[in-house]
């Protein structure tokens, strides 16, 4: 579609929620504002489309949510959209709200669905990567990525204080099935004595030699971060094998679930989001589809949806040599 085709674009959030998809969500309204263009939130994930739970946002509309964590439009896991009856609907309510192109915040399942949603009806799509677990390639960081490893170490610190007053050695799992972001770096700023990534392939005995260091060196309390995906059998078992290996532990278990996807985004979450629902919307004014809109070395990026669906975020070694140089 040519850009001065684009009278109206419209926004979903999709997938799992993030702290700073209301920032980003205000940041593609005032664009479209901005540029003249209107705007059509739909709630509730691809499931609006297919509901055709549309409402169209102005201005005003996204007062005061820049600093809400989760999203005000809803979101949703949503089967139907899987199939092509489902998005054949989607599409019947897109050209009945006079939607020309949609923005779809959310993971790489989201994108999928836009990308397929393009292929068959042609109607152009744009990704803005919202997401804890900063599993998406394509963009230096995710929104919500800045928030959970803020929560997470937040959490870890007041851990700390009880397990250093015990002496106690603590197993604590935070969010990542498929990635260990959130663990290695929230790790490292905590202080953990080790941390177990699915990334790293782990043994047991390198978690043991990693208890036996904290040893020599003094340490009488130990914070172990487990990512939810490593795969030595989780916190549980590690608890439990360890407890085995050293009876004189006195070790406990903390998994932080969801609060990790909670609370007040952070600055540089909220900047983010707002950089990128901008870009979002001057992307598909200049042309751009079936693209996510990122952030790489400080500058807005278009990654193809092939490409940042398709491709991992890789694990920076040098954070883990640097989380091993400094537990000792
Ligand atoms: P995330 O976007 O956080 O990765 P999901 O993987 O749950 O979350 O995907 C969100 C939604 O995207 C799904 O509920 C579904 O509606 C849609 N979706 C995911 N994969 C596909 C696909 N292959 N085809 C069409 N829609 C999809």
């Amino acid at each position: 579609m040519a850009k001065s085709d684009i009278k109206t674009i419209g926004v979903v959030t999709s997938g799992g929620d993030a702290p700073g998809m209301n920032a980003a969500l205000r940041a593609v309204v005032r664009a479209c504002s901005y540029y003249k263009l209107r705007c059509k939130g739909i709630r509730l994930g691809y499931e609006g489309l297919i509901t055709n739970n549309i409402v169209e946002l102005g201005p005003r509309s996204v007062s005061n949510i820049i600093n809400r964590g989760g999203t005000i439009l809803k979101t949703a896991r949503c089967a139907e959209f899987r199939t092509e009856e489902g998005r054949k609907k989607a599409y019947e309510n897109i050209k009945k709200n006079e939607i020309d192109a949609l923005i779809v915040i959310g993971g790489d399942g989201s994108f999928t669905g836009a990308h397929n949603f393009e292929k068959e009806f042609g109607i152009p799509t744009l990704g803005v990567p919202g997401t804890i677990d900063n599993d998406i390639f394509g963009t230096d960081n995710t929104i919500g990525y800045d928030t959970a490893l803020n929560t997470v170490i937040n959490a870890i610190d007041k851990i700390r204080d009880t397990a250093t007053s015990h002496n106690r050695m603590f197993f604590i799992e935070v969010m990542g099935r498929d990635a260990g972001f959130i663990a290695l770096n929230s790790g490292i700023a905590s202080g953990a004595q080790d941390i177990l990534i699915p990334e790293k392939k782990d043994e047991i005995e390198e978690l043991f030699e990693a208890i036996q260091r904290g040893e020599k060196a003094g340490k009488l309390s130990n914070i172990i971060v487990v990512a939810e995906g490593e795969e030595l059998g989780g916190v549980y078992d590690l608890a439990k094998f360890t407890k085995m290996k050293y009876p004189k532990y006195d070790i406990r278990v903390t998994v932080l679930g969801h609060i990790q996807r909670g609370g007040e985004p952070t600055c540089a979450d909220r900047v983010l989001a707002s950089r990128l629902g901008v870009a979002a919307v001057e992307g598909l004014m200049e042309g751009r589809s079936s693209v996510m809109a990122g952030i790489r070395s400080n500058n807005v990026v278009f990654t193809p949806f092939d490409e940042a669906i398709v491709k991992q975020n890789v694990i920076n070694n040098e954070l883990i040599r640097i989380a091993d140089i400094l537990a000792r």
